[in-house]
């Protein structure tokens, strides 16, 4: 661990059992974080892109030890936080925060913004006096793009976009170091999700932050996050910089391949020309597929990759990829890719 990491996750497991249906019997369980391992660096956003159903947010609630792990280690700090007792965990979530998708069942509708923002004050010991605290929440208001008049209103009175201000004002309140984005905008209509993306831009800044952003959307990933891991199953397939790689359609692994090809842009025109799906449907996570996860859906999956789980191998400097073959991709679907990323640098620039 060098001094830069802030978050260190070797070999991460939860496995679900299921207590319902046809699967109880046989004691199975739902594979949803499968052996991951990756780092989070001070001050950086790490962006963990994904189907749904992939584990992206049971990943992100074993960060903060919301939920026990089956397996593996998550160190914060360089401590281990599986490890610590319950005063021990209190101390350290302080400096750590969440931003769920759903503002709305996120927050409690029985309390005022008031109350809801006062709570980590109080459970964390921080403010001396009731004026103290009340100085904290408006002053965290503010930052968030709120004020007084918002102080003593119920989750209900506010816009979807609002409550989402509400619900990161909570999340930092406590000036934490590390926060979890699990799809903090997909949930907004689409004229609000550009606020919010810019609003946590800019907190992050401010409060020098690092950020874990969960989205399905690889367009808003490119707009937000420094380095992206992208998830398959349970699995990271593919960890890369999103300047020098993931914008230039650098990438290595077939489903990162398919996921870009498939991500319509945010210009209509070239939402038209996209024709591309991720090949197949996702397997269930009760009994993964042998291998290579990706297998059944992969175009060019071979027999050892039905029989050998491929290894992570760092491909250049600090891009990681899970697969057998990852030239194949690079003869086969990285041209396509990086031409599309192209022609979208070129709308955005406004020259098509
Ligand atoms: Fe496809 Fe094989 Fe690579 Fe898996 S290991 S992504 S099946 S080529």
């Amino acid at each position: 661990m060098v001094r830069s990491d802030l978050v260190v996750v070797e070999d991460l497991k939860k496995y679900f059992p299921i207590r319902t249906g046809l699967f109880k019997a046989k004691g199975s369980f739902v594979h949803a974080v499968d052996g991951v391992s990756l780092i989070i660096k001070r001050g950086e956003t790490f962006g963990l892109a994904g189907e749904s159903g992939c584990g992206k947010s049971t990943f992100a609630r074993l960060l903060l030890r919301l939920i026990e792990p089956t397996g593996g280690k998550v160190l914060f700090d360089e401590v281990d936080i599986f490890s610590l007792s319950k005063r021990e965990l209190k101390k350290i979530r302080r400096r750590m925060g969440i931003v769920f998708q759903d503002p709305k069942s996120s927050l409690n509708p029985r309390m005022t913004i008031y109350n809801i923002l006062k709570r980590p004050l109080e459970i964390h010991g921080l403010g001396s006096s009731k004026e103290e605290k009340l100085n904290m929440v408006l002053e965290i208001l503010e930052k968030v793009g709120l004020g007084e008049e918002h102080l003593n209103r119920y989750p209900h009175e506010l816009s979807g976009g609002q409550q989402q201000r509400v619900s990161i004002a909570r999340a930092i309140i406590t000036k934490p170091d590390f926060v979890a984005l699990d799809e903090p905008t997909s949930a907004l209509d689409i004229s609000v999700q550009a606020q919010i993306l810019n609003l946590l831009v800019k907190l992050q800044r401010e409060f020098k932050l690092t950020y874990l952003f969960i989205t399905h959307n690889l367009m808003v990933m490119q707009y937000v996050s420094d380095r992206v891991g992208i998830m398959y199953l349970g699995k990271v397939v593919e960890v890369l910089n999103t300047r020098e790689e993931l914008n230039m359609g650098r990438v290595y692994h077939p489903y990162t391949a398919f996921l870009m090809l498939s991500t319509p842009a945010v210009d209509i025109r070239e939402r038209g020309r996209n024709k591309i799906i991720v090949p197949g449907e996702v397997p269930s996570p009760i009994n993964p597929p042998s291998g290579c996860r990706f297998h059944p859906r992969c175009p060019f999956a071979k027999e050892e990759c039905r029989r050998k789980e491929p290894p992570v191998t760092e491909i250049r400097k600090g891009h990681y990829v899970a697969c057998h073959f990852p030239s194949v991709t690079e003869e086969k679907l990285t041209p396509y890719v990086e031409e599309r990323m192209e022609s979208i640098r070129k709308l955005w620039r406004g020259e098509s």
